[in-house]
């Protein structure tokens, strides 16, 4: 089997010392910095027993059977560790270009909600595919579409925002031990009907996922090796960052950084 090389890019979703005034909501909150303890300080951590964790996957990382084996062998290593995992994925690379590109082929003006209809069926195949796999390496795992949650959204067919999330069902599957393999880029619009969140989406589902489980960390994994302070296939300058905060992040997403979807970032 290949060896895919993942970097994880951690969105710190909730943190001990914010928890008081979080609520369950979706709501904007400072990062909390990690930085190394100064000298002759000690580090103190606040690390519960069992570490709630929603990993998300995007379409290289799931683009055939050989990676998608990978993905769930470092989903079990988390399992293995005594950790709750959500598992957000994108549909196999590539895929989603093609669906777009039958809708408009055979109609440049075609109905939204039928777009969204094609669309999401990519994420549809790599949940099943992964839980599959998954099960395959011993794990308790399960599949979730949008509507299945429900992720509720707007009906701006396309571009959909995220209104709510039920997360209780899928907390309760975690406490069990089963790995909830969710659907990224879904949800149901107030019209039943099923939406996408917008090209990149994935990275808010998990996001928003990660608020709606009480997630203590959101893992996106990704196939680049870390955010530049600019594109470093054009300027040789660039550097890697090690830490980011999340107003940084936002710019350079806003700006075209496709490392994570902006909107992921603004929810985070
Ligand atoms: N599959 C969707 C897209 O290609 C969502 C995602 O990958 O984040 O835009
Ligand atoms: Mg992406």
């Amino acid at each position: 089997a290949r060896t895919v090389s993942f970097t994880a890019v951690r969105c710190r979703t909730t943190h001990p010392a914010l928890q008081r005034n979080t609520g369950a909501g979706i709501r904007a909150a400072r990062p909390v910095a990690t930085a190394s303890p100064e000298p002759g300080h000690e580090m103190v951590h606040f690390r519960p027993a069992m570490t709630r964790i929603v990993m998300k996957f995007g379409g290289t990382s799931v683009a055939d059977l050989d990676r998608i084996r990978n993905v769930a062998a470092r989903v079990k290593r988390e399992v293995e560790a005594g950790n709750e995992v959500a598992v957000v994925v994108s549909a196999m690379a590539g895929a989603t270009n093609q669906l777009v590109k039958w809708c408009q082929e055979l109609s440049p003006l075609h109905d939204a909600r039928e777009y969204d209809t094609v669309v999401a069926t990519g994420e549809q195949v790599t949940i099943g595919l992964l839980a599959i796999a998954l099960q395959a390496a011993g794990i308790d795992a399960r599949s979730w579409q949008g509507w299945q949650i429900p992720i509720r959204t707007d009906d701006a067919h396309g571009k959909a925002r995220v209104e709510a999330i039920e997360g209780a069902e899928l907390i309760r599957r975690m406490q069990s031990g089963q790995v909830p393999v969710v659907a990224g880029f879904q949800g149901i619009g107030p019209d039943n009907r099923v939406t996408t969140l917008g090209r990149g989406g994935s990275d808010l589902s998990a996001v928003a996922l990660a608020a709606a489980v009480r997630a203590e960390r959101c893992d996106i994994y990704t196939d680049v090796d870390g955010v530049y302070t600019t594109d470093p296939r054009i300027v040789p300058r660039a550097r890697k960052l090690e830490r980011i905060s999340y107003e940084e992040m936002l710019e350079l997403a806003s700006v075209g950084a496709k490392v994570l979807q902006t909107r992921s970032v603004e929810l985070a």
